[in-house]
């Protein structure tokens, strides 16, 4: 596998495979009277995009535009808040993942909390959270339970382990996301032209292949799952621009090795055992219907959102254009404060704060080539 790996990024395999793509394009344009534009669903796309080269190679060629699958980015300023109100209570504990700390609710972050005093804990595995309200029985222990269907079968793992330990000072504030309802909100706003995505090959591993056929069935659009590779990802981009070329809508699993065509049908049960679908507030977009997951009333002793009446403010309007980033409408250098008040050590928004965010990505990788 890792030999797999070291020839997926050799430059005597990419750079062939480069020319290949920028033929294809070529060929595209002559067709088309335009470049073809690809969306990347997902945040590690994003990164591995840019780190590798791959989008500025293929700047004159493909439009290689970022999607709303980094989890962090698409978190909305009121969970954030929520989460900054629950910590300012008596004996509580929030836990949480490293990048959330510098997301910016409505008036502060996590981070800045924690300066305060209040005890906000960064966790490396999740499952320490139940580990601290082991020991701290005293103190309510609440976790913040972000990410799309790849994290969510671990928050079915916590619950389960929760429930089994009966512990009653563990809940988790949910504010999870589903990959379709997003994707179908796109291609229903219509305001980026679309020729094909590239799906993400970690969800995919729990949804699987045939999960995505609504795109080709019910939007006439290709999608093909792929790797994080800089091979894996010029050959992602050459299938699509075939399958547009040959105006033959299909999902291609290029990624066979890892995603199957039902996925995880384990991950996907523990999910229905423990959830069901809620509408989700997505940053910078509002309230998508059914886009996130809640847990079940069965199961509502461990969901913050019942145990804790936390009145959720009205999101407040910012100079930050990660909304329009995330839905594709906006490249990272077109926000006024990008590389200005906006820059990594000082982030504005989730999509500079966060390791996978699109202005993160642009600004490590792709400043000098604009
Ligand atoms: Fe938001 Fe900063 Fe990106 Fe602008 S550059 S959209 S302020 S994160």
């Amino acid at each position: 596998m890792l030999e797999i790996l070291k020839q997926s990024s050799n430059p005597d395999i990419c750079m062939p495979l480069v020319q290949a793509v920028k033929e294809k394009a070529k060929e595209y344009y002559h067709v088309y009277g335009r470049k073809p534009a690809f969306m990347e669903v997902c945040g590690s796309h994003t990164m591995a995009l840019a780190k590798s080269g791959v989008k500025q190679s293929l700047k004159d060629d493909v439009n290689l535009i970022s999607g709303p699958g980094c989890p962090v980015c698409v978190t909305d300023q009121q969970s954030i808040d929520a989460m900054i109100t629950l910590a300012d209570g008596e004996n509580r504990i929030i836990c949480t993942f490293g990048d959330m700390m510098r997301v910016p609710g409505s008036s502060g972050t996590l981070m800045e909390a924690k300066t305060t005093g209040r005890d906000i804990r960064v966790l490396y595995s999740p499952t320490d959270a139940i580990r601290i309200a082991l020991e701290n029985q005293d103190k309510q222990v609440i976790f913040l339970g972000i990410g799309f269907e790849t994290t969510i079968p671990i928050l079915s793992i916590l619950i389960e382990e929760a429930n089994r330990l009966q512990l009653g000072n563990f809940t988790v504030w949910m504010t999870t996301k589903l990959v379709e309802p997003i994707l179908r909100y796109l291609l229903d706003a219509g305001d980026v032209r679309l020729d094909g995505f590239i799906l993400p090959g970690h969800v995919s591993i729990v949804l699987g292949e045939d999960s995505y056929q609504y795109l080709p069935n019910e939007y006439g659009i290709s999608g093909v799952i792929s790797g994080f590779e800089p091979a894996e990802l010029l050959s992602g981009i050459y299938k699509l621009l075939n399958l547009s070329l040959k105006n033959q809508p299909l999902i291609e699993n290029d990624h066979p090795s890892i995603v199957t065509k039902s996925g995880n049908t384990v991950a996907k049960e523990w999910m229905d055992r423990y959830f069901t679908p809620c509408d989700e507030a997505w940053r910078g977009i509002g309230v998508i219907k059914d886009s996130g997951l809640d847990i079940k009333e069965e199961f509502s002793s461990f969901n913050a959102k019942k145990r804790f009446q936390i009145e959720m403010r009205e999101p407040k309007k910012t100079k930050c254009r990660c909304g329009e980033v995330i839905r594709g409408l906006i490249s990272p250098e077109e926000c006024r404060l990008f590389g200005k008040a906006c820059n990594p050590l000082n982030p504005i928004g989730p999509c500079m704060v966060s390791a996978e965010g699109s202005c993160s990505a642009f600004y490590q990788f792709m400043r000098e080539s604009v």
